[in-house]
């Protein structure tokens, strides 16, 4: 189990890799367990993300995860990655010096760190040499920052965590893993765990898809320390908005269930190499069009080996 600190999460492994880790379900019969070519990658983990891409399409988790398709830097994705930066970073000042104008301070030398950890990135203002898109864009990345100060104010907080990679191994195998924005604690004990928004809240009868993520967050924590934070909180940075959940360990055990489930369909997925296409409006915003057959595409070849309908895994 870890409750440390990470910047990046790997939710695949060459099988090799996988094999030699001897922990997990890819050395432990899950869908890491298959032995697929060079470079094929089977998963070995859940993250909030790559659940959610499964319930969104099984065809696009395929793409992500095994078959780790390139996709284009986008504009809005990458603005969030800026702000959650600038967020994480202000709580470097002492308390009293956590300004709004200190933050957005904080935006150019945090775009200029991600440009370098990420060149690809320099791709997404490449046709804009008189700078205006991108000045439009760091300004939106302003307003998201300063809109945070009208729903928190960071002179009252000391987060005990910022950017807090978890991961951990529920009694089943399925290792579940994440990175959380911020986690409070409070002098009594009880837990907050906070994820910041750079969109717009959910209309009210969608809000328990964006509380998933934050539940799959609270089984980790619960799991990890024994203790069921005592509240999730959303931070809409787009909207203004913040969205509370207050959970309770019957919550918890729901969304344990409902990962098992998700698990057991991507491993026989991974099995059998049948990965649906589930188009919906959201294959607007999808990098993998020209692959899907939905819109005239044909996947690459499945690198990891069938397993033929009705045998048995050994
Ligand atoms: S285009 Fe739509 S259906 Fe096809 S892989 Fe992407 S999300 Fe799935």
């Amino acid at each position: 189990m870890v409750w440390g600190m990470d910047s990046s999460i790997d939710e695949a492994v060459t099988p090799d890799a996988g094999a030699g880790a001897g922990s997990g379900p890819a050395a432990g019969g899950g869908p890491g367990g298959a032995v697929g070519g060079r470079g094929a990658l089977a998963p070995v983990s859940l993250s909030p993300s790559r659940a959610g891409d499964f319930m969104q399409c099984p065809l696009l988790y395929r793409f992500r995860v095994i078959d780790r398709l390139p996709e284009k830097p986008s504009e809005a994705a990458t603005r969030g990655t800026l702000v959650h930066a600038v967020l994480e970073r202000l709580f470097d000042a002492p308390a009293g010096e956590r300004t709004a104008p200190r933050a957005k301070a904080l935006i150019p030398g945090q775009w200029d760190r991600l440009r370098e950890s990420r060149p690809e990135l320099t791709e997404l203002f490449a046709d804009d040499p008189e700078g205006e898109r991108l000045a439009g864009w760091l300004a939106e990345a302003e307003r998201l920052v300063e809109r945070w100060f009208t729903l928190e104010d960071p002179t009252r907080l000391e987060p005990a965590e910022r950017e807090l990679f978890v991961e951990t191994e529920l009694d089943s195998g399925l290792r579940l893993r994440g990175i959380i924005d911020r986690v409070d604690v409070a002098p009594t004990g009880e837990v907050r765990i906070v994820d910041y928004k750079t969109g717009k809240a959910p209309r009210p009868e969608y809000a328990e898809g964006a509380l998933f993520q934050m539940k799959f967050y609270a089984l980790v924590v619960w799991r990890l320390k024994g203790v069921v934070p005592r509240r999730l909180q959303l931070v809409y940075l787009g909207s203004g908005d913040v969205l509370t959940y207050d959970p309770v360990p019957a919550d918890l055990e729901r969304v344990e269930r409902r990962l098992h489930a998700l698990w057991e369909a991507i491993r026989q997925a991974t099995e059998s190499g049948d990965w649906r296409p589930r188009p919906t409006k959201l294959c607007g915003w999808c990098d993998h069009r020209a692959h899907c057959p939905e819109f005239g595409g044909t996947p690459p070849p499945y690198p990891l080996p069938v397993r033929a309908p009705g045998s048995r895994a050994e």
